[in-house]
Parts: structure tokens; C-alpha cells; sequence
């Protein structure tokens, strides 16, 4: 059987590919790169190469590679399920290249352990058989917010990738976590998810948070009685099914976490829903609010803050929530970004939650940057997800404890 490479399916992305021998040149999708050398993402799907060395490199005629090498992990999978990193690789930019023995009929390649939407779907649908998280107010009984056949979203029909893939109407989920009978105006946290549809292991730093916060866990248990987060796991649904990296198939060559100024209203539907639904759901100020991504490089892990977001105390003290990540994740740094001004066209999701007339006016903001990945790709997430869990519980429950020891 001759080698071919497919990518149709959930989270996919190739444009083409060519194979000499026994080395495959993968074209990589356009929109993998939106005018920047960085965050690359591809999934592929390899059938005839059992017993054969195989050699893979990008072919770049029409984008730079410029600054991605052996630093930028390639992952690999015999079954689909299990994923391991590709230790042999070499070169850097346009020369990239990698080698694995294949062992099996068909093998997967990605950029990282992919999180395809049917996980989503999957992991939404495990949440609410539990007594903790239910659909948000905004949301039906499956904790869908799109519901509507008349959406203009829903019923604008399937795009289509370059790869070939055809993505169908994709849901969009609305959960809330928290204990039974908590107040209402209990302090609120809010989770977003997949804003950089090819940022995978941020999905898995969600998951692990989400998991966390709803086990049996006794610091997990108190954080439902305190708080209540309202979980958005995937806010870009369509440009995760069809393997984009910063945009979607409205905008393939755009910035989902650039369209967040009032000013963007009207752009993009599900973003406009995804507002509407969380004023309704969160009836009142946020507290926290976390937009989970992660950086291309293993080296980088880190949280994007603001100055005035990381004090307290006067700025004697660094807040509980992040003193909590840096005694627990190696290698966890703060990245202070500039100042929280809406420019037009041009406004982060973590911008919009702080100081956006149309957002949540959230009193701390945050950008999660986990690094990826690291040789064990999901523990990794996991530390980070649960860490997050347990600094929220410093913030919500220990400051509580405080207060009321003083
Ligand atoms: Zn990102």
C-alpha cells in the first residue's frame, strides 16, 4: 500500500503533502501561521508506512519558518489515544525536520496531543451526569448556548478547509460549577477555553481544572462553597474542528483573542453570543477571569498579568492565587503585559473581562500560558490545571479563613 496523509477529520490540518520515498513534505495550512513564524499547529493521519524509517519535513515556499527548531516538539501516536513526543529532530526554520520508525499500519502526527471538539463534547456530557456542574442559566439541557436553528451561525451551513475537512455546525458550552444553593451573588470566576483554536494542551490545562474542582478533593470541595465559575470550554468550536491556529473559518487569517473591543460587535456571532451569555450568566461582577492558552516552546510557562492584577496588601504581598503557581509549577513565571487600554480591532479577551464596557469587569484577569509541551505533555497540564484549582482556593477560602481569624 502506498504511503498516503489525510487530515479530514476533527482538528485536522494540512493543506497538501508530497511523498519522496520514504519522506513525507507536509504543506502546512495557510492559516497555521496568520502572518506570524510561531504557533503552528498540524494533525495528521499516515497509512502505509508500517516497517519504514520515515523522514518529515514542512514544505515553506509560502510561509518562514523562522525561529522554529528542535524546541518546537512534533508528537506522535500509533493508536489516535496515546501520544509521545518525536525525539529525533533536527535542523530549525525552513530545514525542520524530524524521523520516527513506523511501527504500525496507520500513525498520527501533530503539533501536540490534540483536543478535538468530540472531546469537548465528550468531557461536557461526563460533567453533567455529576451533582456539581449543570448547564449555565443561558444554556439548555445539554449546556449548549446555540441552540437555535434559526442561528444565523448554526444555519450559514458548512465551511469547508483547505485540508478538505468539512466542519459542520459546531456546539458552543455554557456550565456552571458550584455547590447546591449557593447564593447568588457568591463571587464569580469564569473559564474560557479555546480562544486559540490551536492552542491543544490549553484544552487539558481546562480539563484538569474542571476535573479538579469537581472531585472529592476536601480544598476542591470548600472552593464550590465559596465561589461559583462559570466554564465556557470552548469559545472558537469551529476553528478547533477545523485545525486553525488563531482564527476560524469566519476569518482564517485573523486573531480570535484580537476581537474582543465593543467596537468588534457585529464581527463575529458566537463571540456576540458568547458575551450576551455571560452578563446573563454571571448576573454580576467577576471576580477572576482566566482565558486559557499555551506558548509554542517547552521553555515558556508562564501567566500573562497586569501589575496592578498581582498585589495585595498595597502591593506589599503577591496575591495567594499566584504565589500558589509559582511554589508548584517549575519553571512558572509571571509575564507582565502592558497597560489594559481597549484599542480598537486590537483587544485581548483578558482586556476585554477587566475594562470593557460590554465585558465582565473582572477585578483580575488573566492569560494562562502553559509551556508545550514537555515529554509527558497531559501531566504537565494537569499540574497546571490542578495548581490553578488550589490557588483559588488560597484566594477564595484561605483569605476568607483570614479574615475572619482577624
Ligand atoms: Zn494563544
Amino acid at each position: 500500500m502506498p504511503i498516503s496523509v489525510h487530515a479530514d477529520f476533527d482538528a485536522g490540518a494540512l493543506k497538501t503533502w508530497e511523498v519522496q520515498g520514504t519522506h513525507i513534505l507536509l504543506h502546512l495550512a495557510p492559516y497555521a501561521f496568520n502572518g506570524r513564524p510561531r504557533g503552528v499547529w498540524f494533525y495528521v493521519r499516515i497509512e502505509g508506512a508500517k516497517d519504514s524509517t520515515l523522514t518529515v519535513s514542512f514544505v515553506t515556499d509560502e510561509y518562514d519558518l523562522h525561529g522554529y527548531n528542535a524546541e518546537n516538539k512534533v508528537s506522535m501516536s500509533r493508536d489516535g489515544v496515546q501520544w509521545e513526543i518525536v525525539s529525533d529532530s533536527s535542523g530549525s526554520g525552513n530545514d525542520y525536520r524530524f524521523t520516527f520508525h513506523a511501527t504500525t499500519e496507520r500513525m498520527w502526527l501533530a503539533r501536540t496531543a490534540p483536543y478535538p471538539l468530540s472531546r469537548v463534547t465528550s468531557k461536557v456530557q461526563e460533567w453533567l451526569e455529576g451533582p456539581w456542574i449543570r448547564p449555565s442559566r443561558s444554556a439548555d439541557s445539554m449546556g449548549r448556548i446555540m441552540r437555535s436553528s434559526g442561528d444565523p451561525w448554526l444555519s450559514s451551513g458548512a465551511y469547508t478547509g483547505v485540508a478538505g475537512q468539512v466542519i459542520p455546525p459546531c456546539p458552543l458550552y455554557a456550565l456552571e460549577l458550584a455547590a447546591p444553593g449557593l447564593p447568588d451573588d457568591a463571587p464569580v470566576v469564569v473559564l474560557f477555553g479555546g480562544n486559540h483554536a490551536g492552542e491543544h494542551m490549553a484544552s487539558y490545562v481546562l480539563e484538569a481544572l474542571v476535573a479538579w474542582w469537581n472531585s472529592d478533593e476536601p480544598e476542591a470541595g470548600a472552593l464550590r462553597q465559596q465561589c461559583r465559575a462559570l466554564i465556557y470550554p470552548m469559545v472558537n468550536p469551529a476553528g478547533r474542528y477545523g485545525g486553525y491556529v488563531r482564527g476560524g473559518p469566519e476569518f482564517p487569517m485573523g486573531d480570535h483573542n484580537r476581537i474582543w473591543s465593543p467596537e468588534d460587535r457585529g464581527q463575529l456571532d458566537h463571540v456576540d453570543r458568547i458575551k450576551e451569555a455571560l452578563a446573563f450568566d454571571a448576573e454580576g461582577p467577576v471576580e477572576i477571569f482566566l482565558d486559557a492558552h499555551n506558548t509554542e516552546r517547552v521553555s515558556d510557562t508562564f501567566m500573562y498579568v497586569n501589575t496592578s492584577m498581582m498585589f495585595q496588601n498595597d502591593g506589599q504581598t503577591l496575591l495567594p492565587l499566584l504565589s500558589r503557581m509559582m511554589k508548584e509549577i517549575p519553571h512558572f513565571r509571571l509575564q507582565e503585559t502592558d497597560s489594559l487600554l481597549i484599542e480598537s480591532q486590537n483587544t485581548t479577551c483578558k482586556s476585554w473581562a477587566a475594562v470593557a464596557e460590554d465585558g465582565p469587569q473582572a477585578t483580575y484577569s488573566y492569560t494562562l500560558e502553559p509551556g508545550s509541551p514537555t515529554k509527558d505533555q497531559l501531566g504537565q497540564c494537569r499540574l497546571y490545571g490542578e495548581s490553578l484549582g488550589r490557588g483559588l482556593f488560597d484566594h477564595f477560602v484561605g483569605q476568607q479563613e483570614q479574615r475572619s481569624s482577624t
